[in-house]
């Protein structure tokens, strides 16, 4: 049951014909895990805890940098050296004391992802390098979760619901697990890109979390910051993936 404070912190959305009182007690009652805390994590940390998801963990094995702030607006300049996930932890509690949440501060891998990801509702992972997404994208096949995908770089930003198949190793395939890739760091970005993919992520989040509009499964968005269009494509699902296809049912 909603509290009266809760009913009063939620009342502006809890008035929409899609979400109701049903949705925001489902939204109470979600447990999500969010996988860096970093331009994606700092838009969907906010949104989520605004929203009241009942439960969140935050994992991020990194120190908060200087660098680090024109794109993730919960933390300030005097946070630099200090771990992000506890920071975002902080940052949940000062602004929804009805949200749990657990901050993690550690790196996830292939070794610890099921372990660190099992018992959540839905994986959201924002992290800027494919040997983590494609750990954490297979953890979620393996263990039936549904990851919700968000990246962005330069001036494009993709976000996009796997859930069974495709997965998100269906889309990018198997060439990025080793760690080297390119990431945010070489390539720069804009906080406004990471936002709007961050909150893009989150809204879909929400949807699926209260069950709201239509089931963005398979879906990925495509955001072009500097012609400012997006547009959403299928994902066609890979029969030879090693995650999800042939040898899994
Ligand atoms: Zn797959």
């Amino acid at each position: 049951m909603l509290t009266d404070e809760e009913l009063t912190r939620y009342a502006r959305q809890i008035v929409l014909p899609d979400l109701g009182g049903t949705g925001q007690q489902r939204l109470k009652a979600s447990r999500v895990v969010v996988v860096g805390a970093g331009g994606i994590g700092c838009a969907v940390i906010p949104a989520l805890a605004g929203a009241g998801v009942g439960r969140l963990t935050i994992i991020d094995p990194d120190l908060c940098d200087l660098s680090n702030l024109h794109r993730q607006p919960i933390f300030r300049s005097r946070d630099a050296g200090e771990p992000k996930a506890a920071l975002a932890g902080q940052f949940v509690r000062r602004l929804n004391p009805f949200v749990e949440v657990d901050p993690v501060e550690r790196r996830i891998e292939a070794h610890n992802a099921a372990a660190l990801l099992s018992g959540h509702d839905l994986v959201i992972d924002g992290t800027d390098n494919f040997a983590t997404r494609l750990a954490v994208s297979d953890a979620c096949v393996a263990l039936g979760l549904p990851l919700l995908s968000a990246a962005a770089a330069q001036w494009q930003g993709q976000v996009g619901l796997f859930r069974g198949k495709p997965c998100y190793r269906c889309f990018v395939g198997d060439a990025f697990d080793a760690d080297d890739c390119d990431n945010c760091a070489e390539l720069g970005v804009t906080g406004a890109l990471t936002g709007l993919a961050g909150n893009l992520a989150a809204l879909i989040a929400l949807r699926v979390l209260a069950g709201a509009g239509d089931d963005p499964a398979g879906q990925l968005h495509l955001i072009d910051g500097l012609t400012g269009t997006q547009r959403r494509i299928r994902i066609p699902a890979d029969p030879t993936c090693r995650a999800c296809g042939i040898t899994s049912s």
